[in-house]
């Protein structure tokens, strides 16, 4: 284990108690701190842009519960809607008042949506798209990309980003073939490959699902042309494009990645912010298409919980505060000092780095660059991003701890926030 000068005793008694309850300690992979080294720590509370560990230490926090705490950690807004919404109980299991306010926002917000159906996960809502893209187009194939991370269904690990790429696994054992058969995969940003695959399985292919903005494979963003490449392609061929917004909606633009870029997909894929920190997923698209969805049409798909009136309610009411003049352009403007400064300081201080942000969703590799898929963000030196995450966790930064994650700011970041990270960052690259 990597020495430490933060005192974490609670955080290291806790997390080896965790080993013998849970696999590896944890409920999600990448929290184990694997890539980067050292052990994870252990949080009591989160609050605006800082989270507290169980041993009392503060830091500023730069992944955001992984994308939902885009207005700060338990604003106060949101927490006295749920506190409302509790007392009127923790779930229905039968139609709310609170799902037709969330679908009439995300409708009026996400260009290509017409129809949603709401579930508890960004996974749930990636495996549903795919049943209907297939019952739509009567066709079994899809194409994904290269590091693009879609949940964990089955049929997506394949070349899948995040936990996967963490982990070094290429693919997971229990996964049949016969599942992952149909499932192509191309580099991003590599429209001729796209090209080659419809080519090579004419009238076969149901559709093209893609992170627009890639971020589960490091930041990654599109080159000019790629998406709309892609948007014709599936035209072309009669198959379906769907973004998988998870991470990008409602956190690069109100309107996502399709906003944006001016590119409507056929369906989009929903999670994280629009659960405002509390477990949902959506999916939705053309009506005709949303409009085979089980109990309007034959694709069944169904959750005990979905809708559920508490997710709906921080939902609601984080992308009311969302809503309100200025905020993307505040944003935009914090995180694109903190996505400058971490490219510049690398550069001042002998580390060849790459790196950038729409919005509030940022990266650095520690590579020359550009990177413009997954295999060009291999090549970044991940043994010294570990010793950066380490670093920065001393002197309370708290980063994804993977080289193959995004960052996250949110409003509640300020601009000493900022200037104190990258007052650490400077103390860091210097001694790496
Ligand atoms: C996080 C993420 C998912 C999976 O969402 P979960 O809520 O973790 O199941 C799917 N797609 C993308 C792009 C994501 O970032």
């Amino acid at each position: 284990m990597v020495n430490t000068t933060i005192k974490t005793t609670k955080s290291q008694e806790t997390f080896a108690a965790a080993q013998h309850l849970m696999p590896g300690g944890v409920s999600s992979p990448v929290r184990a701190f694997k890539s980067v080294g050292g052990q994870p720590i252990v949080f009591d509370r989160v609050n605006g842009a800082y989270i507290w560990d169980v041993d009392g230490n503060q830091y500023i926090d730069y992944v955001g519960s992984w994308g939902p705490a885009i207005c700060g950690h338990a604003h106060p807004e949101v927490i006295t809607a749920l506190h409302t919404a509790l007392e009127k109980g923790t779930s229905f299991g039968a139609p709310c008042v609170l799902e037709n306010v969330l679908a009439e926002m995300v409708i009026d917000a996400v260009k290509s949506i017409e129809m949603v159906r709401f579930v508890n996960s960004g996974t749930e809502a990636c495996m549903a798209v795919l049943r209907l893209m297939r019952a739509f187009t009567n066709r079994e194939k899809i194409i994904k990309f290269e590091g693009c991370y879609h949940g964990h269904a089955d049929m997506f690990l394949v070349k899948a980003g995040s936990g996967v790429a963490t982990l070094g696994l290429p693919d997971s054992p229990g996964v049949p073939k016969a599942v992952t058969r149909s499932t192509l995969t191309a580099p991003f940003n590599d429209l001729e490959a796209v090209k080659a695959l419809f080519e090579e399985n004419r009238d076969e292919i149901a559709g093209v699902i893609l992170e627009p903005v890639v971020g589960n494979a490091g930041f990654i963003t599109p080159d000019a042309g790629f998406l709309e490449g892609l948007r014709e392609l599936t035209h072309e061929h009669g198959a379906l494009l769907v973004f998988d917004e998870v991470m990008t909606g409602f956190r690069i633009a109100y309107g996502g990645a399709q906003e944006k870029f001016g590119i409507t997909p056929d369906l989009t894929t929903l999670g994280k912010v629009i659960g405002g920190g509390l477990p949902v997923g959506a999916y939705g698209g053309r009506r005709d298409i949303m409009s085979m969805v089980a109990p309007a049409g034959p694709v069944y798909q169904a959750g005990t919980l979905s809708g559920n009136p508490l997710a709906m309610t921080a939902g609601i009411k984080t992308l009311e505060l969302l809503q309100k003049p200025g905020t993307y352009e505040y944003l935009a403007r914090i995180t694109q000092k903190l996505a400058d400064g971490l490219v510049q300081i690398a550069q001042e201080t002998g580390h060849p780095a790459c790196g950038g942000n729409i919005s509030a969703m940022f990266g650095l590799f520690f590579t020359d660059g550009p990177v413009h898929n997954y295999e060009d963000a291999k090549k970044s030196d991940t043994a010294k991003f570990g010793r950066f995450h380490r670093g920065m966790l001393e002197r309370g930064i708290y980063l994804a701890p993977s080289q193959f994650e995004a960052g996250f700011t949110s409003l509640a970041h300020t601009d000493e926030d900022i200037e104190q990270t990258l007052a650490a960052v400077r103390d860091v690259m210097s001694s790496l």
